[in-house]
């Protein structure tokens, strides 16, 4: 996340199959080397091409989804804040069915697709902005906050699930691409367990299994943990995915309490124009 850094795109495609978390059906995406300036633009198997930003965000309920006319993509939290974490600025993502695929839950298995994929400078500099004022998005009792902060991007993200074996979980972090990949990357999607049939009944977490996610009990938790606050790192993982929408590089804080992505993705907004306000 250098200051001067010259753009980024992937060295070489790749490519992911799998099920999808809330459809269950079977979804393949391909991600694509792209020119400096591009930006991330995903393109439908009807070859529609949506860009990657607030404006497209067509549903926030339990994952991002961004659309376009009749075509939608859902799901991009997590291959979102994989590019963001890893130092991707531009992508052509092909996207065959209605969401990304779940993976194993969280966001290791895109870092590492990326990894071995490798990196390409494209000949344009990277423009890392800085914020000059506070940004603030309140929704209710979620709420989040972006902070100038000259010494990079730095998340504080604090959850509230008292009553549960979760309890209330906070999290500091100034993110590297290393910290991005050890300590927020391999957090995975998370459920409650009362809440989970009212999702099925909604036609959500259709592909929701022990291998995509994990649910939290009154006491306990469906399984081993990867992490003691594998809740709270998820969420920011889900908060970074969903500020990359604002398409800009930025130094700067955020706080963010009990999180959404309505929340997230109204903040990215907000961001954008904060930011785009300030360029030139
Ligand atoms: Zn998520």
């Amino acid at each position: 996340m250098g200051r001067q850094a010259e753009q980024t795109t992937v060295a070489r495609p790749l490519s992911k199959e799998g099920i999808g978390l809330h459809s269950g059906e079977k979804c393949s995406v391909s991600v694509l080397p792209a020119e400096a300036d591009a930006g991330v633009v995903f393109v439908t198997g009807d070859g529609v091409a949506i860009p990657a930003t607030p404006e497209f965000v067509v549903g926030t309920e339990r994952g991002t989804r961004l659309g376009r006319g009749e075509a939608a993509v859902g799901s991009v939290e997590h291959l979102m804040a994989a590019l963001l974490g890893v130092g991707v600025d531009n992508v052509r993502i092909e996207v065959d069915g209605p969401e990304l695929p779940a993976c194993d839950g969280s966001a290791a298995e895109w870092v590492a697709l990326l990894g071995a994929a490798g990196l390409t400078k494209l000949p344009a500099r990277r423009n890392v902005m800085r914020l000059r004022r506070d940004v603030w998005v309140v929704d209710g009792d979620s709420w989040a906050v972006a902070s100038p902060d000259g010494g990079g991007l730095s998340l504080a993200v604090g959850v509230d699930y008292e009553g549960t074996a979760a309890g209330r979980q906070t999290l500091w972090i100034r993110l590297t691409r290393r910290r991005f990949a050890r300590q927020l990357a391999p957090a995975r999607t998370f459920a409650l367990v009362r809440e989970l049939s009212a999702l099925r009944s909604r036609g959500l977490a259709q592909g929701g299994d022990n291998s995509n996610a994990f649910a939290i009990g009154e006491e306990t938790y469906s399984g081993p943990l990867r992490f003691e606050d594998e809740v709270v790192r998820h969420k920011a993982l889900d908060l970074l995915g969903d500020l990359a929408l604002c398409g800009r590089r930025f130094h700067g804080h955020i706080w963010a309490v009990k999180p959404s992505h309505a929340t997230n993705v109204r903040l990215a907004r907000a961001l954008r124009r904060a930011l785009n306000g300030e360029m030139g």
